[in-house]
């Protein structure tokens, strides 16, 4: 599928339902809204369902107000727009198999399901691929739709530092500045605007760091006392995932949340040369070469080791 193939069966339907995965970041967000608006700016319906809220940094961001939370998608859509999912249960919602499925992604490993789909690996943000869609849309772009577009960029680079950054991706940021966006007043809303608790959980977390692999591997983690402790929250520890790779010997971090249910979220990033998505993807998870997530199930302890082990041998396959 191209850009125009999306435009197409975009503007031939009049309403739309767009979600994008659990547990959003500002990618996903800033796919939504900004996708939102050019259709809305075209006369179309939009609905925007989410199962779970927006990150505490973006929620003053424009149309955040608008999104529903719920857990099954309900009502009439000519089409559901899946931004950011690699496959359909990434969005978390029950009932997703009724609709016309447009799907639309940028994660290596995208199943290619749905009615229609548009994958592109080369982008460095899912809004990279939007962009693409407003453009062949013909919609203006607002300073609305910039600064969602801006978000996107922004997140999943890690302030463009990784990812598959290229010409394109400052193309597009030449443009958004163009549109009205002051972008260091919105890198700091979206990098600098939390509590105090985040920079109290970054010390604990980092107190706790453990260091293996000869240096090569840091390992963090929290739990929901570490929170309280801090008076942080968990959109508080949105990022500090990356923190450890600021050290030259660091090439990979794991970083492990215990759930209430048992369960462990894990995040993982790595240098350039380390695939940390093939590890996600041996636990049922996935995302990007550098930055991937998977969930451990069964006995903790068991799970974290032969995860760690695996990056390990991620590492050396790197070397
Ligand atoms: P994070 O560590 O920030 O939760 O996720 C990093 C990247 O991995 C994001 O691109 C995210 O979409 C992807 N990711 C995280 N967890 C999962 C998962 O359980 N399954 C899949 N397919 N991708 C995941
Ligand atoms: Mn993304």
């Amino acid at each position: 599928m191209s850009p125009s193939a999306v435009a197409d069966a975009l503007r031939s339907r009049q309403s739309f339902i767009l979600t994008s995965h659990a547990r959003p970041d500002g990618d996903a967000i800033g796919s939504e809204l900004a996708l939102a608006f050019a259709l809305k700016s075209l006369g179309k319906t939009v609905r925007l369902v989410n199962r779970d809220p927006v990150p505490g940094p973006y929620q003053h961001f424009p149309g955040v107000p608008d999104i529903e939370l719920a857990t099954d998608v309900n009502g009439h859509g000519d089409a559901v727009v899946t931004l950011e999912c690699s496959d359909l249960t990434r969005p978390g919602l029950a009932g997703l198999d009724r609709y016309f499925i447009i799907n639309i992604d940028h994660h290596l490993g995208n199943e290619a399901y749905g009615h229609l789909n548009w994958f592109d690996g080369s982008a460095a943000s899912c809004t990279e691929m939007v962009a693409d869609i407003i453009d062949a849309l013909g919609a203006a772009w607002t300073r609305e739709i910039a600064t969602h577009l801006y978000l996107g960029i922004a997140t999943d680079t890690g302030s463009f530092r990784h990812g598959p950054i290229s010409a394109r991706t400052f193309e597009m940021c030449r443009r958004i500045v163009r549109a009205g966006v002051d972008t260091a007043e919105l890198s700091r809303r979206i990098f600098d605007s939390f509590g105090i608790g985040r920079v109290k959980i970054t010390g604990a977390m980092i107190c706790k760091m453990n260091l293996l692999h000869d240096n090569q591997l840091a390992v963090l983690e929290f739990d929901d006392a570490l929170l309280a402790e801090c008076g942080a929250t968990v959109d508080d520890t949105e990022g500090l995932v990356n923190l450890p790779l600021g050290a030259n010997e660091v090439l990979a971090v794991a970083l492990f949340k215990p759930q209430a249910d048992g369960s462990c979220r894990v995040s993982l990033r790595s240098k350039p040369a380390v695939d940390v998505r093939r590890v996600a993807a041996k636990w049922g998870g996935g995302g990007h070469k550098n930055a991937s997530g998977c969930t451990l199930h069964g006995p903790l302890a068991e799970g974290r080791g032969a995860l760690l082990a695996e990056l390990g041998r991620a590492i050396d396959a790197a070397g």
